[in-house]
This record gives structure tokens, C-alpha cells and sequence, in this order.
């Protein structure tokens, strides 16, 4: 029985592993993403990567715990130096910034192969990741939105593709598929972004004038009227 106490965000990103030989998850903290997608059957072997002293050792507890240790392993160490190049077909980051995600892929690309699957959740920032995947020949294959305990998350999944596409900067901005279904969640978020949006808009209004801000405020105006376009 699969009892690992596993967020329904963290059930979503499992949900996006295909068949996988070796899942790499980086970023693990309790290991609770590779044990439970062992458990579901999704996975042979999974490696569980933390730079943190406690969460690796918070890994190695739950993997001991639910007696994973032949199929999962921990290991300490930053980003994607934890893995061979080639050594796991499936990698998750979840749970970080867009631009951290963005820093460990850069770091680490030497050890992604054409047969990587990536399946990101960046909690914000996720335009960062979408245009390194596109600078990277990746192909955004999948994506999910789905919210939890008042926040709304997105995961992307992507594979590198012989024909990469090129996506505009709408589609970096809200996610080309998630454009296109333009879910309840995705109206509910990008409603919300819009507040933000002019509020800031607002306070800039009355800051003292510079080229910045015309500059910024240039900007928010050409993402208000994008989200205006896409919720209307
Ligand atoms: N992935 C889990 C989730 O989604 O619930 C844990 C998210 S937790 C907020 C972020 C984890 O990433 C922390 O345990 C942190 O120590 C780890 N982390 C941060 N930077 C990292 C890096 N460069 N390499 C590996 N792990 C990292």
C-alpha cells in the first residue's frame, strides 16, 4: 500500500512520470516524490538529491522507513552533480523558484541526454524555466495547473525534440498548453496577477518619474493587456 504522506502537488508531478527506468528527483527533502512513485509502480530506481545536511538526512529516514532502500538511494550534493549524464531518463525539481530551477538545469546540462524527461514545478517564476527550456531545444510535451491549501501551481514537462519549437513570449509568460485549455485555475490565478498587476501599476504612477519606471510601468501595461486577452 502506497501510504507516503504525499501532497496532492507532489501527487500531480508523479502523475507526469511516464514509464521511467531511473527517476532522479533533486531537491527531495524527505524522498517522499521517488518513494511514492516507486510504490506506484512508476519507477525502478529512484535517486533522491538534496544539498541540505537535514533533508538528506530526512531522505534517508523515510527511505529506511518504508524499506525503499534497494530501489531509492540519497545523495548529497548541488543540482544535477548527484547524477552520471544519462543516468536517469525521468528528473523532477519541485517545490523551488522558477529561477533556481533555471540555475540547476543551466549547471547541470551536461548531464541531461536527448532522452531526459524533465518535469518541473517552479512555485513562481515559471516563464524563467519555460524560455530555458526553449533556448535549450526542449519541448514543453505537458502541463498541469492545480491548487492546494490557497496556492496555484504549475508543472511543466519537457523533452528535447529533434524539431524544437519556439514559443512567444505570451505562451512563455501563461504556458503554451495551459493557454490553450485555459482551465478554471488558470482564469482564477491570471485573474489574481492582474489585481497584482495593477496595483503595482497604481504605485508606480505615483513614484517620482526616471526612464526606469516608464520602463516598468511600460511593461506590467503590455502584461495587463495580455491577461486582460486571455481572461476575457
Ligand atoms: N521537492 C520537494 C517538494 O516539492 O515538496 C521539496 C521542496 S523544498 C521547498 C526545496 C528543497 O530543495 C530543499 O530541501 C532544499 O534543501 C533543496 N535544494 C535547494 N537547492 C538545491 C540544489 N541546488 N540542489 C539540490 N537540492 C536543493
Amino acid at each position: 500500500m502506497n501510504d507516503i504522506p504525499i501532497s496532492e502537488r507532489l501527487k500531480a508531478v508523479a502523475s507526469l512520470i511516464t514509464p521511467t527506468h531511473t527517476l532522479a528527483d533533486i531537491g527531495s527533502d524527505h524522498a517522499y516524490l521517488p518513494c511514492y512513485a516507486f510504490l506506484e509502480g512508476r519507477i525502478k530506481k529512484g535517486i533522491a538529491g538534496e544539498i541540505n545536511v537535514g533533508p538528506y538526512r530526512s531522505a534517508l529516514s523515510t527511505i529506511e522507513k518504508y524499506g525503499l532502500s534497494e530501489h531509492i538511494t540519497a545523495r548529497l550534493g548541488d543540482g544535477l552533480s548527484v547524477i552520471e549524464k544519462g543516468e536517469a531518463d525521468c528528473i523532477t525539481i519541485a517545490g523551488m523558484g522558477g529561477e533556481l530551477i533555471r540555475r540547476i538545469l543551466e549547471a547541470g546540462k551536461d548531464r541531461l541526454t536527448d532522452a531526459t524527461r524533465l518535469i518541473l514545478q517552479p512555485n513562481v517564476g515559471e516563464h524563467q524555466v519555460r524560455l530555458w527550456l526553449m533556448a535549450n531545444d526542449f519541448t514543453i510535451d505537458q502541463e498541469m495547473i492545480l491548487e492546494e491549501d490557497g496556492h496555484i501551481y504549475e508543472i511543466i514537462q519537457a523533452q528535447k525534440n529533434d524539431q524544437p519549437k519556439t514559443y512567444s513570449a505570451k505562451e512563455l509568460m501563461f504556458g503554451p498548453i495551459l493557454l490553450q485549455e485555459k482551465s478554471d485555475t488558470f482564469l482564477k490565478k491570471w485573474r489574481a496577477e492582474l489585481k497584482k498587476r495593477e496595483r503595482v501599476w497604481q504605485s508606480l504612477g505615483q513614484a517620482v518619474p526616471s526612464p526606469e519606471i516608464a520602463k516598468r510601468r511600460f511593461a506590467i501595461e503590455k502584461e495587463i493587456q495580455w491577461i486582460n486577452e486571455v481572461t476575457t
